[in-house]
């Protein structure tokens, strides 16, 4: 059954919308007023025009957020606006009748969802999926919307104490600086970029109180550790580190004043994200103990050390090449208490300080990253091969990104065993989920295949969710609709990931196979076996091998070369043995002698097992988290960034534009505007509202409900109220869908 509210039936829609087009007419005329418009679905026509000038001028006056039917469009302020965030606003918002009948914000989104897992109509777990491109604020919201929680959903006694430090609420927003510092960095496009994807489930127990909380990360951008962009940056926590550090921190850790490292590039930039303290106190209200911490930047310290050896090219195939000697850091005799082997080492101090640092023996660690071990034949017969220097490069970048990727999933798991409730201590949970959004170099590879190939699913899955499931129940209920077209990506995500044959199968198969072929080869496959999608764009003017995907927010060209290599991932076993060997606390942790779960081996051509490609354990996660997705009831915030440079009161028409044109908000916005609002199944409804046949009205206007959305009918006894208190505040929310009720059969 379906009811919608205000007495709005779309038979009738056509003098409704007449009407609001000659009120809204002086809107676009004048366009004096029309920032007060904080509903696009009142825009009239409904264009990419039409909508964009509503944007701009409510961007212009301070008023950045507007509601487009079932989406929230929220326009990156670029400046602090506190005032518009305070505890005061969030319990305004929370103690208000109909928080809809406010100011578009995030908290009404926040609300709303809240009020959705409270109500008597199907209580159900809720989330709030949170999209847009890097920089438009879409972390800024997933951790408004946690404050916010933090407040509404607080036990009260949080709320008369005001000592709510170590209370659960606090422990969880405390998960995000730490997780920030370790896995955002500073981009192109933005200061605090996420280079991770996160989904945030916030636990609630049946008093609507958040009790704990449970993270699920996509995807940490590695190699960002090992290698960074010009004019980027490495992650936040090493630019802490080396900024933040006491000098006798500075001592342990090696870490002298102005010694430059190779992974830290563009340390003079100071970023407000560049706050040690911050991350220190977080990780502490977590559970990380000072020791711990101590021992974490240690090994960082290790990496950004390992990061400065350099090797040269050895001039004898049958020789390792040898680190060079590094001039990076000051007189270290000078400031370092030498807890180096005082012996006159023929080594670099950046393979001496890193093995220190690691818990390595210095000879091991130099002679794994330069000498390859392979078991070959049939009594596995090792040997050893020295690595021309690329090669020795590029072990000891894995080395680095192997032990960077284990610490982010160890605190990842450290901050859940902190924050997440036991399973009879809640029962429901919004989810908020924050991903990468889709992205478009004129370089990209597969972690872009990657973060497109999620767009594309949750696109999809909002498609499914709004505008597919809405148009076909209307169908099903013989609602008269006009259909609107809406653009499924069905036939993308078929090229991406569709069986028997796709991009990702055609790129595992190369992996299996483990046959050398080259980036031109893998572009003529995909071509060729795929030449049939209509998402597959034409490649004419590529120079270097690649392939175009035309995705739903526009066509991507992905590069070839070293899309398999990257999909492997490989990992030298003795990188890991390695790794194994140290007498570092954190490492021995991280790295079990007598690991339970299986570390992944370089693939080899005769292993039967097939190899857990970084494509399929990608898809895996992506659609473990659809499925959750799938089983709550999801909102939408399209975060929309105005300009490129992060500047306050600037509005880029094309940037705008093209962001607009890529979520298909306009479709969104048609659907929305003519559709019913709100959907009861009619058990529910019945269950909700059965009370009321005992309440039947003295007269009755044909057979039509005489509820009507002005109030409560007068004939309600005064003796009942009292019992229905709760009941008249529930209908009052939603009682304009009475009026239709009624009048259903069945
Ligand atoms: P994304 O996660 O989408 O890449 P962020 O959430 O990190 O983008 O936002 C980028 C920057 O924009 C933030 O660091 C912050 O400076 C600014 N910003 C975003 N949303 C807001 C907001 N609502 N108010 C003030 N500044 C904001
Ligand atoms: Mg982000």
């Amino acid at each position: 059954m379906l009811q919608q509210v205000n007495g709005h039936n779309p038979r009738s829609d056509g003098q409704a919308r007449e009407y609001l087009r000659e009120d809204l007419q002086e809107f676009l005329d004048g366009e004096v007023l029309l920032y007060q418009l904080d509903d696009l679905t009142r825009v009239n026509p409904v264009t990419l025009e039409t909508v964009l000038r509503c944007l701009q001028a409510r961007y212009m006056a301070d008023r950045f957020y507007t509601n487009a039917g079932c989406t929230l469009v929220a326009l990156n302020p670029f400046k602090p606006i506190p005032q518009l965030y305070s505890p005061e606003l969030m319990r305004e918002y929370h103690a208000a009748p109909q928080p809809q009948k406010l100011k578009p914000h995030v908290f009404t989104v926040g609300e709303q969802t809240y009020r959705n897992v409270k109500s008597l109509i199907e209580p159900v777990n809720q989330s709030i999926v949170v999209s847009g491109e890097s920089g438009a604020g879409k972390t800024w919201t997933s951790r408004c919307l946690m404050k916010f929680y933090a407040v509404v959903a607080a036990s009260p006694a949080s709320w008369e104490t005001h000592k709510i430090a170590e209370r659960i609420e606090q422990r969880i927003l405390n998960s995000n600086p730490v997780m920030e510092a370790f896995g955002n960095a500073c981009t192109l496009r933005n200061n605090n970029s996420s280079r991770f994807g996160k989904f945030i489930q916030l636990q609630l127990n049946r008093a609507q109180q958040m009790t704990g909380a449970a993270v699920q990360t996509y995807l940490l951008e590695k190699t960002r550790v090992a290698c960074q962009a010009s004019s980027e940056r490495n992650f936040h926590i090493f630019y802490q580190i080396c900024k933040g550090a006491s000098e006798d921190e500075r001592l342990q850790w090696h870490l002298p004043e102005g010694a430059a490292f190779s992974w830290l590039p563009n340390p003079e930039r100071s970023l407000e994200e560049d706050c040690f303290e911050v991350t220190r106190e977080a990780m502490l209200h977590l559970g990380i103990d000072t020791p711990t911490q101590n021992n974490i930047f240690k090994v960082l310290a290790g990496l950004l050390h390992l990061g400065n050896i350099q090797f040269a090219a050895s001039e004898d195939e049958a020789q390792p090449c040898q680190p060079m000697d590094d001039a990076k850091l000051p007189h270290e005799e000078d400031w370092m208490e030498s807890d180096l082997p005082k012996e006159d080492s023929p080594l670099p101090g950046s393979v001496r300080t890193a093995s220190l640092l690691l818990g390595l023996p210095e000879d091991v660690l130099l002679e794994t990253v330069q000498i390859r071990t392979i078991r070959a034949g049939r009594q596995q017969q090792v040997f050893r091969k020295p690595c021309p220097r690329a090669e020795c490069d590029t072990r000891r970048d894995c080395l680095a990104k192997l032990i960077y990727a284990r610490l982010f999933d160890w605190l990842v798991s450290v901050i859940n065993s902190s924050i997440c409730a036991d399973t009879d201590s809640w029962t429901t949970f919004i989810g908020l989920l924050d991903v990468y959004g889709f992205e478009s170099f004129p370089d990209n590879s597969l972690e872009q295949l990657c973060i497109n190939y999620a767009n594309e699913k949750l696109q999809q899955h909002f498609v499914a969710h709004y505008l597919r499931a809405q148009q076909e129940e209307y169908a099903v209920e013989g609602l008269e609709w006009s259909f609107v077209n809406y653009q499924d990506n069905q036939a993308c995500l078929d090229l991406i990931e569709g069986s028997p044959i796709s991009i990702c199968s055609l790129i595992n198969e190369e992996c299996r196979l483990n046959r050398p072929s080259s980036a031109a080869q893998l572009q003529t496959r995909i071509e060729t076996a795929l030449a049939g999608s209509p998402c597959l764009g034409h490649n004419k003017l590529s120079r270097e091998p690649s392939f175009i995907v035309v995705h739903y927010a526009g066509p991507v060209r992905y590069h070839t070369a070293g899309l398999v290599e990257k999909n492997k991932d490989p990992v030298p076993p003795e990188l890991t043995r390695l790794l194994q060997q140290s007498q570092d606390p954190l490492l021995m942790g991280l790295f079990p002698t007598n690991p339970k779960e299986k570390t992944q081996e370089e693939p080899s051509g005769q292993s039967r097992n097939p190899v857990l490609t970084v494509v399929s354990k990608f898809k895996a996660s992506l659609e473990q988290l659809l499925q959750v997705l799938h089983s709550t009831t999801p909102h939408y915030i399209r975060c929309i960034k105005p300009n490129s440079q992060g500047q306050a009161q600037t509005f880029v028409q094309e940037e705008v534009l093209s962001q607009l044109e890529a979520c298909g908000l306009v479709e969104t916005i048609h659907i929305s505007a003519a559709g019913f609002p709100i959907r009861i199944s009619h058990q529910n409804f019945v269950e909700r509202y059965k009370l009321l046949r005992r309440l039947r009205p003295h007269t009755s206007s044909g057979p039509h409900s005489p509820y009507t959305a002005k109030g409560l009918p007068e004939w309600c006894p005064h003796s009942e109220e009292a019992m229905l208190e709760p009941l008249i505040q529930d209908i009052l929310h939603t009682l304009p869908v009475l009026t239709q009720a009624a009048a259903t059969p069945g």
